[in-house]
């Protein structure tokens, strides 16, 4: 993995912009209070044990459900302050441990947080929210919904710059930008690439055969979120029931995500370790993941993201490439002579084996997609994304990814990720 570096520098936003700005701190800030403040009565009932990854995303929802102004923040705000709870809470045990142990700590509840010591909202690079733009010769800033402001810029960044977080120290100003590999990671030779296809009947299946398989928990809670979602739509509209049930469904969905983690953090580190150069995946579009009303696929395209934004990040930081290509007939090509099949000629759900009439190819249907995924990529890779429909992958979504893929945590899952 390669390394974080941090740059900051003053700004200085006009009196509208501090506003602009002061507002957002105070809404994290309170945002954090009121998690917290639910933390700490579970706590007192004696629930500690109760309080996990899931109950604190439960108590996030809670809050944003109750006050909309939540929502002003930017989604990467919100998870920055979640993963702020998250260490802080994790840090209150680790010293309820120490202590235990004989060692001399003070064990405090995590504090709530007043304005002067919590200061900072965060926005992500990938979606455009922030950028640097030059005026004559003056360097802005430019934060989304915000606006322009004048930056210092006394030195050059360097690396692929991640996230912006905005900070009030005794009334200044500051933009901390966090740049991964500073000193640019060895570009990796890529001798030996791989295709990788969200498999129908794996998790993974990879264009050299090899195949990883679908955890078990996908399939035990599926079945338990299948229960809640009858349940949900059985009771009646309103009802206290209901609101019962809904908070179940919403549980087990925290649940089945934490556990999904772990297993993808564990695959995407198994994947860059193995001895690829470079990785090619297809990209899901929102709207056909939307479409697609199966349970079971919809748990894993959600899943299927946020590997590709563990593994994009990893890949980058350790120098090798990432593309995606597009999706389409990913699956109903042949690899080896280019033949598409056609209207009922097409593979079902329930075809396992790709069987080429044309040139008589037979194999796993997901190895056969994962192959033509690779194609696709050094096909792009070679047309330099001359036609626009290739695109190489800077790490998606989330921007505290970063923050996130460093803040080790979530669940563990039994199951470790195993080649086939
Ligand atoms: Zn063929």
């Amino acid at each position: 993995m390669g390394s974080l570096k941090a740059y900051r520098f003053r700004i200085y936003p006009d009196a509208k912009r501090q506003k602009e700005i002061n507002q957002r701190i105070i809404l994290a800030q309170r945002l954090y209070n009121k998690i917290l403040e639910r933390v700490k009565e579970e706590y007192r009932k004696g629930e500690k044990s109760k309080v996990n990854m899931a109950t604190f995303n439960k108590y996030m929802q809670e809050s944003i459900n109750e006050d909309k102004d939540f929502l002003k923040l930017y989604s990467q705000t919100r998870q920055e302050v979640f993963m702020r709870l998250i260490k802080a809470y994790a840090n209150f045990f680790r010293r309820v441990k120490e202590k235990k142990h004989g060692k001399n700590t003070k064990v405090g509840f995590p504090r709530f947080k007043s304005i002067d010591r919590y200061y900072s909202i965060v926005y992500p690079q990938d979606n455009g929210s922030f950028s640097i733009e030059k005026e004559r010769k003056t360097d802005l800033l430019r934060v989304s919904r915000i606006g322009r402001m004048k930056i210092d810029m006394h030195r050059q960044m360097e690396g692929t710059v991640k996230t912006l977080t905005i900070k009030k120290e005794c009334r200044k100003y500051y933009a901390i930008f966090t740049a991964t590999n500073g000193n640019n990671p060895t570009e990796v030779n890529d001798i030996n690439p791989v295709g990788i296809d969200m498999g129908l009947n794996n998790f993974v299946a990879l264009s050299d055969g090899k195949t990883i398989q679908k955890p078990k928990f996908f399939k035990q809670k599926e079945k338990r979120i299948a229960k809640w979602q009858r349940i949900v739509a059985r009771r009646k509209k309103g009802s206290k029931r209901r609101q019962t049930a809904k908070e179940k469904l919403q549980k087990e969905w925290n649940n089945v995500t934490n556990q999904s983690n772990d297993f993808m953090h564990k695959l995407s580190d198994k994947l860059v370790n193995e001895g690829y150069t470079s990785f090619a995946v297809e990209s899901l579009n929102i709207q056909n993941m939307e479409k697609n009303h199966r349970l079971a696929q919809s748990i894993q395209n959600a899943s299927w993201n946020r590997f590709i934004s563990m593994l994009s990040y990893k890949a980058e930081s350790a120098g090798m490439g990432f593309v995606t290509v597009p999706a389409k007939d990913t699956t109903q090509e042949c690899n080896r002579c280019g033949s598409v099949k056609k209207d009922k000629d097409k593979l079902t759900l329930e075809d396992r084996i790709y069987n080429c009439s044309a040139c008589g190819l037979t194999m796993d249907r997901d190895v056969n997609a994962s192959m033509n995924i690779l194609k696709r990529g050094r096909a792009g890779l070679a047309r330099t994304n001359a036609q626009g429909d290739i695109c190489l992958y800077h790490s998606t979504g989330r921007a505290s990814s970063v923050e996130e893929l460093r803040t080790y945590s979530a669940v563990p899952t039994e199951e470790a990720p195993t080649f086939r």
